[in-house]
């Protein structure tokens, strides 16, 4: 306590500075506030929308105010309870955001950064879009990949945590209809993997070179169809904030799974599991000898020492199956970065397997799965994120974005709402040139 009397007075002067500075660089024109409109962001940043929390698990839903459900019923992105009756409440001004005028002065643009620019439809209207393809590049999208001069465009753990989508918060638990299956659940009735509302416990058996008990999750689709709602499915590229649009929907292979894991972490061993069409991929986390292990269908993928983390307190663990390579992180520092598949996708991406009004029926083998064996651990906030899913310009279509390469001076952006976004994919010219960048653009969630 006496160090932070000690720093107040620093603090203070820092943050009297900081704020002077900010105040004078707004007042300077280096940073313009503007309001998001239109549905293309979403959902990172929303234009006018309205909003309603799920009559199910509480989970808040938001939807593009320009498109209400027909219907008037909202169905929950997490839950799938279809019941949620669209309110006569306000509706919610679009995100407000900062746009840095000076971010290009002193380096080029970088890919996933989101920026405002003047549109060859509007000049008078800035448009806000992310940037996924560079100066000279030419760029495809396959399989919801993005692919640039014919290599799959591959994102850190933190590129990929800024844009992820997310499908499932256990945070919020249905409760309306009692005797629902729950999501994440034990493959035998012996396990000692205990699922309870908001956290999984797993209770040791001393059995430290034992089979692994696993714990595998249930995908539940969170859109309108014909089957049951706690049917499982796999994760597909629906949206719940454009949920009236009907279109088909694509498998997302690429997600990312996070949770808080909590253990003693002095013996024993605990496995994360994520499977996609390029393979089943385990991180396992061996306390005995103090190393964690990768295994692509068991074979292995990389090995290195099991850094000192607070596993007593809880430590935030993040595993992710994306643009062909596993990436694993613990309290935000990526450890593993691996490849898992050099090809490209053949497939223009269009050919998609599941209808908005159907369910999977081929969906039994679970995606992604937490196991244990000869360890003493509580794993709580399990949250599932899918990847954006690129698609070129219209469904159905042979074109898989740009065929040519883009000028020297030439951007390709996308919005992250693919289905919805207007484009460089729609765009007769599809490059933005970097001379009509407005700038970067800034908001809490992006910092
Ligand atoms: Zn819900």
């Amino acid at each position: 306590m006496a160090v932070g009397r000690r720093w107040l007075p620093s603090l203070v002067v820092v943050a009297l500075l900081a704020g002077g500075i900010i105040r004078l660089a707004g007042w300077q024109g280096v940073w313009k506030p503007v309001r998001v409109s239109g549905a293309s962001m979403a959902t990172a940043l929303v234009g006018e929308h309205h909003r309603l929390f799920c009559r199910d698990c509480q989970a808040i839903c938001r939807y593009d105010a320009a498109e209400p459900p027909r219907d008037g019923r909202v169905i929950c992105w997490n839950c799938g309870f279809v019941n949620n009756h669209t309110p006569d409440g306000p509706i919610f001004a679009g995100q407000r955001v900062l746009i840095d005028r000076f971010a290009y002065a002193w380096r080029k643009p970088n890919r996933w950064d989101v920026v405002a620019f003047a549109t060859p439809d509007d000049p008078s209207r800035p448009a806000v879009k992310r940037i996924v393809g560079l100066p000279g590049e030419r760029i495809e999208f396959r399989r919801g990949d993005l692919v640039a001069d014919g290599h799959v465009v591959r994102k850190s753990l933190a590129q990929l945590r800024s844009l992820a989508v997310l499908v499932h918060d256990q945070a919020y638990q249905p409760r309306q209809e009692e005797k629902l299956p729950a999501r994440w659940q034990s493959e035998s009735p012996a396990s000692r993997w205990h699922a309870a509302e908001s956290r999984c416990d797993f209770e040791t058996d001393g059995n430290r070179e034992g089979f692994m008990d696993w714990l595998v999750y249930r995908h539940w689709p969170g859109y309108a169809g014909t089957a049951p709602r706690t049917r499982p499915s796999p994760i597909l590229d629906n949206d719940s904030y454009n949920q009236q649009l009907s279109r088909r929907l694509n498998t997302v292979d690429d997600v990312l799974l996070s949770c808080w894991t909590r253990t003693p972490g002095q013996r024993g061993r605990l496995a994360y599991e994520v499977a996609s069409r390029h393979g089943r991929c385990r991180v396992e986390l061996r306390f005995d000898t103090r190393e964690i292990a990768a295994f692509r269908d068991s074979h292995p993928l990389s090995r290195l020492s099991l850094p000192r983390f607070a596993f007593a307190r809880g430590v935030l663990v993040e595993v992710a199956l994306c643009d062909g390579q596993l990436l694993f992180g613990i309290d935000g520092h990526e450890l593993i970065r691996e490849a898992i598949d050099e090809g490209v996708p053949d497939s223009a991406g269009t050919a998609a397997e599941f209808e908005n009004t159907t369910a999977d029926s081929n969906a039994s083998r679970p995606q992604i799965a937490v196991g244990a064996a000869g360890v003493a651990v509580t794993i709580e906030r399990l949250q599932v994120y899918r990847d954006i899913y690129y698609l070129p310009a219209a469904i159905p279509t042979d074109a898989l974005g740009a065929s040519e390469p883009l000028e020297p001076n030439e951007l390709f952006v996308i919005g992250d709402n693919v289905p919805v976004s207007h484009d460089s994919r729609h765009w007769p010219q599809p490059g933005v040139p970097i001379d009509r960048l407005l700038g970067r653009v800034w908001w809490p969630g992006s910092l």
